[in-house]
């Protein structure tokens, strides 16, 4: 079974800050359609920082230090509601393998769980309610079914439904956050933050393809 180590997540966090500096404006765009038009530059902003940490990331560094640190620059540099919502979704994954060097398949599936739960706990959203979660939910579901003998398949699957949950966004009636405001107004506009999501998560599996 394939093992993640903190080579692998670093490559991953690269690939992540990559796609937030290449989606900025969709992203910004999504959110000016429901919110206030900033979620790319949020996100922009965070994950360059996050570079910056990377490239000077201590040698003893292990992969729940890692996630710590991804985390709480996330909490620290991106704005917002997201910012928190991403910076606790890393470092409650990271804090499930603490003292391990490397993780199995199903310690991922572990963390990533960890993760969509704590920003449940902080956003207190639930399913259909136009957030984030409209994409993590039915993904991880879908993830933990997989078959953890093809880790690479159970990403894809995973990324697949992360995509499918933000397009069935579209039509929903925002309950969280600033499209919340908008009410019915919202409907027919895909929430920012479900689409950051899953292209995130797709960096997990582009690093696993290599
Ligand atoms: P802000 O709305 O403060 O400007 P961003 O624009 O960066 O922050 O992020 C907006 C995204 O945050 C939304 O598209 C949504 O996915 C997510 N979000 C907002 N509130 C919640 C919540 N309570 N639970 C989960 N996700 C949320
Ligand atoms: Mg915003
Ligand atoms: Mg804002």
């Amino acid at each position: 079974m394939a093992d993640f180590d903190r080579g692998y997540f670093v490559g991953a966090f690269r690939r992540m800050a990559a796609t937030a500096e290449e989606h900025r404006d969709e992203w910004t765009k999504l959110d000016g359609d429901i919110g206030d038009g900033d979620h790319g530059i949020n996100m922009s902003i965070g994950f360059r920082e996050v570079v910056k940490q990377l490239d000077a990331l201590p040698d003893d560094t292990d992969v729940a230090g890692l996630f710590k640190l991804v985390g709480m620059t996330l909490l620290r540099k991106v704005g917002g509601a997201s910012g928190p919502l991403y910076g606790s979704f890393f470092m409650k994954a990271g804090a499930e393998v603490a003292g391990q060097s490397e993780v199995s398949f199903d310690d991922l599936r572990r963390m990533l769980r960890a993760g969509v739960d704590s920003i449940q706990q902080r956003g207190k959203a639930e399913l259909g309610d136009k957030t984030m979660l409209d994409s993590y939910l039915p993904g991880l579901d879908v993830l933990e079914a997989a078959d953890a003998a093809d880790p690479q398949a159970a990403l894809t699957a995973f990324v697949d439904r992360m995509r499918q949950g933000s397009d069935d966004t579209i039509p929903l009636v925002a309950k969280k956050g600033r499209a919340m405001r908008l009410g019915e107004r919202s409907v027919g506009h895909r929430d920012p933050g479900s689409q950051s999501s899953w292209m995130l998560m797709n960096c997990l599996l582009d690093e696993l393809k290599g």
